[in-house]
């Protein structure tokens, strides 16, 4: 899969679960706003109802009044008798909201009017409207907290709170909200000036509408969650494993690429030796058979190395281990490749500084892994090698440090040098060849003998392998 095609997948996979974020918002929003629709509707029904009734039970006074009960009610002048052609329905007041202009639509039919000189607050049995109101938002289903208030447009402020009268020189604290609150219902509606509302608010009105919604905006969100997390690991896992097939591409350009001189070579030499003019020369024939034995030898490294590799992946290979000094494996990797660094005019030393060079571990295996980076500092150190290999004892073991003045590398690569297949690109410029096994290997290595590696490096000033041995393997298990 190539980069513009996991582009465009990002692209449509990430627009896609924008577009599932904003519908399931609007989904979420559209339902808050029909619950607040249906809470207004139920909290007018209320206010009408305990309006209704308290007007009810004026009208009920008047006529005991009219029968000879003067509880100070008066007719209104040119309305020819006491009420009531009450027809049940009180219409709340218009305070100019639109979004309560649909609940007051119902028509004001004709009425006589009552009319009063009392104040509203002397109209109204305090514990009658407490008790209404309860009554009806519990015939309503609400069981929120609320609060309300009964306005007087004769004495402007709130005359009633909360079940009690209220004092002027002490205006209650529920009044600024109470003032700001949309439910209100206007109080005799039948009068010819209609004396004021009554006004409730719930202070727990928004975590109610909340609660009703809540469940899907934390399930929608979590849903999302899962989904972007597993498109992110599966974006991960893709790159990943795009970068393990570019890797093992690479591995198998590289490895044909090994493989090519030294069948060419065998190819020649071959060749030469059924040649009728060197098939009569022993010394030619031996030396061209020389060159055929070595190349093979090389193939066969070259083989045994990816073999090795198979064998530490499936974690097939065990270890025999033995005492070993590791002065001398050290001792014997150096001079096995000196040769090379002084091709190059380089220089590698050793600086022994441990005074117990003694570990455990298998022979071969610790002097792949010290062969291995002596053969690194050599490859990527392009002009005149300076390689130094120091021991020295550490708590515990020994410590082997691999330096070399080479090309170094940056915090990228020396994050991922021990990943398999790895190799950094260093162009044609530095175009050393290998398998990006190697350091693999060497951890691999280190890890099953209980030991440890690091890297110190810097681009272009060169690298440590920092190695340690324990003394002992078998007791560390
Ligand atoms: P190979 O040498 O076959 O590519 P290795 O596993 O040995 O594979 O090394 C992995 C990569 O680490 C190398 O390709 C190289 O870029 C980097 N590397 C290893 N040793 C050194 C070193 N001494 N100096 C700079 N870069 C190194």
């Amino acid at each position: 899969m190539n980069n513009q095609r996991i582009g465009l997948i990002i692209g449509v996979i990430s627009t896609a679960v924008l577009g599932l974020m904003w519908l399931q918002m609007d989904l979420i929003r559209t339902s808050m706003r029909v619950n607040e629709d249906k809470f207004d509707k139920q909290v007018f029904t209320v206010l009408n109802a305990v309006a209704d009734r308290i007007e009810e039970e004026e009208r009920i006074e008047a006529e005991r009044y009219k029968n000879g009960y003067n509880r100070g009610f008066f007719p209104q002048p040119g309305a020819n008798s006491l009420p009531v052609s009450f027809n049940g329905i009180n219409t709340p007041l218009n305070i100019g909201s639109e979004d309560q202009s649909r609940f007051l639509n119902q028509p004001s039919l004709g009425f006589n009017f009552i009319d009063t000189d009392e104040p509203l607050e002397k109209r109204i049995d305090i514990g009658e409207l407490d008790e209404y109101l309860r009554q009806e938002l519990l015939n309503q289903g609400f069981a929120a907290a609320f609060a309300y208030g009964v306005y007087s447009n004769e004495a402007e402020r709130f005359v009633i709170v909360n079940g009690k009268k209220v004092d002027s020189a002490k205006p209650s604290s529920h009044q600024p909200r109470l003032t700001a609150s949309l439910y209100k219902v206007s109080l005799f509606n039948n009068d010819a000036e209609p004396p004021g509302p009554l006004i409730i608010y719930f202070p727990t009105k928004e975590s109610l509408l909340w609660g009703s919604v809540w469940l899907d905006f934390v399930g929608a969100g979590l849903c999302i969650l899962l989904i972007l997390g597993c498109f992110w690991y599966t974006i991960h896992i893709i790159f990943r494993q795009k970068k393990v097939s570019e890797m093992k591409t690479d591995f198998i350009n590289n490895m044909t690429h090994e493989f090519k001189t030294p069948i060419a070579t065998i190819s020649l030499a071959a060749d030469s030796i059924t040649s009728s003019r060197i098939a009569g020369d022993p010394n030619k024939v031996s030396r061209f058979a020389n060159i055929i034995k070595q190349e093979n030898k090389r193939m066969n490294n070259q083989v045994e190395k990816v073999l090795q590799m198979a064998q530490i992946d499936k974690r097939d290979f065990s270890l025999k281990v033995t005492a070993i000094n590791l002065h001398d494996i050290i001792h014997r990797a150096v001079e096995n490749i000196s040769l090379q660094v002084e091709k190059k005019s380089g220089l590698v030393r050793a600086e022994f500084g441990a005074t117990n060079p003694m570990v455990e571990g298998d022979v071969t295996h610790i002097s792949n892994v010290i062969n291995n980076l002596l053969d690194n500092a050599n490859k990527y150190s392009p002009e005149k090698p300076d390689i130094t290999v120091i021991s020295a004892n550490k708590l515990g073991g020994v410590e082997v440090t691999v330096r070399d003045q080479g090309i170094g590398m940056n915090s990228e690569a020396r994050k991922h040098i021990f990943d398999k297949f790895y190799r950094v690109h260093t162009g044609n410029l530095h175009d050393v060849k290998g398998f990006g096994l190697g350091l693999s290997y060497v951890k691999a290595m280190m890890t099953a003998h209980k030991g440890n590696i690091e890297v110190k490096s810097e681009l272009g000033k060169g690298s440590s392998f920092i190695l340690f041995f324990p003394h002992q393997v078998a007791d560390s298990n």
